[in-house]
Formats: structure tokens, sequence, C-alpha cells
């Protein structure tokens, strides 16, 4: 079958109980040799293109030039660098840190108030290097901060987010989880949601109107909600939105699928370990998705998401040699998609039996 695209991944962590200190004893240089193992767990997974939705600075940029050259392997690239969130958002990178830590980010590290600023964020995300545009709409699970639904940006700065993004044919895709920051985002004419948790049936048609894409990353809903069950494992202020959040998303995922949303596979991977990016197909199914549907969100509408139909997401003579094969009938049991025996990308074969 054609190669596999994960929408949502985050290539430079890997989530662990020192995930919330490491940024104090990593250096940047450290953050990207280690995503050089989850860039190959990835593609040997059967994962050839993903997207990385959320880094620290750049270093997912400097990933996708290192796969390009073929100095390392791992899956085609589209980064959004970092995340745009406004002040205590959900990407805020100062949240939850003590007094001068605590410091006001800006569009650069890309925190923004207002419309100038955020034109300007998204500009230097172009400038950065970055493929399209991620930003925290409402408040998130890991974050530091209390909220993980509420509404975190103004009509007029999503819309200025939206302009700016079209400017330089970028799309921009939000992380939410509350129902008003996701229906402002839909409104302003966002490309795709990830997670979507609380979307509500009206949210639900705004998207089949607009044609908008929702990445459910149920595995990431299930991974909180175990880890949420081990004491001490997540700080105080993140835990009780975990227990609550992640199990949501399974629910919302039966609804959605059933009212015709359009759905690209997405794992959040980074928050789960990398390489497990097929447990998604199995949560799909478990969901209601037709097998072939859950293959095909991770496949052709993959490529249509990312603009790239032309050359990726089937098996045609036109289109780039990005193919797997799985030991078994994944049409029959959808647990094959986790035995991915053969991965060629471009051409190049890097896993075979
Ligand atoms: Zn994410």
């Amino acid at each position: 079958m054609p190669g596999l695209m994960d929408m949502h991944t985050h290539l430079m962590g890997q989530h662990s109980k020192d995930s919330y200190t490491e940024k104090f004893f990593m250096e940047e240089s450290d953050y990207a040799l280690r995503s050089t193992i989850f860039a190959r767990a990835t593609l040997m997974a059967g994962f050839t293109t993903v997207r990385d939705l959320g880094d620290n600075g750049i270093n997912s940029v400097s990933l996708r030039k290192a796969i390009t050259e073929g100095w390392i392997i791992g899956p085609r690239i589209y980064t959004a660098g970092k995340s745009i969130a406004t002040t205590g958002g959900h990407a805020d990178p100062t949240n939850g840190l003590k007094g001068d830590y605590r410091r006001d980010a800006g569009p650069l590290e890309g925190v923004i108030n207002g419309a100038d600023d955020a034109r300007k964020a998204v500009r230097q995300r172009y400038k950065d290097g970055a493929d399209l545009i991620k930003l925290t709409a409402t408040g998130g699970i890991l974050s530091l901060a209390a909220s993980g639904q509420n509404p975190q940006f103004t009509d007029e700065e999503l819309k200025a987010i939206v302009e700016t993004a079209k400017d330089y044919n970028m799309v921009v895709t939000v992380h939410a989880h509350g129902a008003e920051g996701m229906k402002r985002a839909v409104l302003a004419g966002v490309n795709s949601v990830e997670h979507g948790t609380y979307m509500t049936e009206e949210i639900m048609e705004l998207m089949k109107e607009r044609g908008t894409y929702w990445i459910p990353t149920n595995m990431a809903g299930e991974w909180v909600a175990k880890k949420a069950e081990e004491p001490g494992y997540f700080p105080e202020i993140v835990r009780p939105k975990a227990a609550a959040i992640g199990p949501a998303i399974r629910q919302t995922f039966s609804k959605a699928f059933k009212a015709g949303v359009k759905i690209a596979f997405g794992t959040d991977s980074g928050v789960s370990p990398h390489g497990e990016n097929a447990h998604e197909f199995e949560l799909m199914v478990e969901g209601g998705m037709p097998p072939m549907k859950a293959i095909q969100s991770a496949t052709l509408e993959g490529a249509r998401l990312l603009r790239v139909e032309e050359k990726l997401g089937t098996l045609e003579a036109t289109k780039l040699a990005d193919v797997i094969a799985v030991q078994g009938n994944p049409l029959e049991d959808i647990s094959a998609m986790r035995n991915v025996v053969f991965v060629m990308k471009e051409g190049e074969v890097f896993k075979q039996p």
C-alpha cells in the first residue's frame, strides 16, 4: 500500500516524567540529535511522511534538511516550527515557571497578542523555514496552565493569522479541545483542527461546509487518560485535565465520523512513544470506521490535506514510490498495520524481510 502519513507528530520530544524539566538541561543540539532516533522509528513503522506540529524552536527544520540531504533516515517532514500561542496559552513556553523564568515571550517565540503580532509570528515562521502554521486555539492538556479548553485567540487574531498564512501559501492547523475556540478557528478559515475533543454538531456542520479536515489523535487521548491514573506522573495542574479530556476524544470520534467530517490520520506521537503510530488505526476501527477508510485517512486524505495528492497518497505510475507492506490483511484485522515488513521511500528501500 502507499507509504503512511501521520498529520500530527512532535519529533523533538517524547513524553516522560522528565519532560517538564529537560529544557533546563538539554541543549538545542541534544534535541536535534535525539530526534534522529524518533525519525527512524517513525519511518520503520511505515510512515514515510509526517507533519511536525510544534517544536521548541526550529530543530524540526534542521531535521527535515538532514533527512532530505540523506544524512540520516526518516520520514518526509512538513513542519510548523514553533506553534503560535497567546500569552499564557497552550504553547507559551514559559507557562508555570517561577519568577524571572515566567517572562514575557513574543512573536519570535510564537507568542502573540493582537493582529500585528499575529502577522509577525506567521512571517517569522516563514522566515524560519516552516511549511505550515500551527496554533493553539484553546487550552491544552499537557501545558502548565489551568484550563484545557478555554478559547485563547480573538477573532481578529485568528483572521490575521489565516490571511497572512495565505499570502505565504501556508496552511493553518489548530490545536483545539473546547468548542468556542474551535468554532472561532473554523469560521476564520483554518484548514484543519487537531484533537477537536468537544466538537459540537454545529461545528461538525461548519467543518463539512468548509471542507475543514479533522485530525482526531485518539491515541493522545488514550495515553494521557492512562497516565492520569498513575499517581504522581503528571504535575497536579495537568492531571485533572488529562483525566477529563483524554477519554472525551474517543467519544467524539464516533459521532464526527458518522456525521461525515473529513478525517486525516494523526497520532500526536511524541505524547505517546514514536514508532507506535499504527495503534491509531486500531482506535479508529474500534470507533466505527471501516478499515479501508482508516487506511485512506493515512494515505489519500493525508496527501490531500498536505496538498501533495499529485505525487503522494496512492500507488500510481506517475507518483513518488512511497510503498509499504504489512504482514497479514489489514482489511480483516487492522492490527496488521502494526506489522510493517517493507518500507520504501521515493524508490529507496529502508526495511525488508
Ligand atoms: Zn500535539
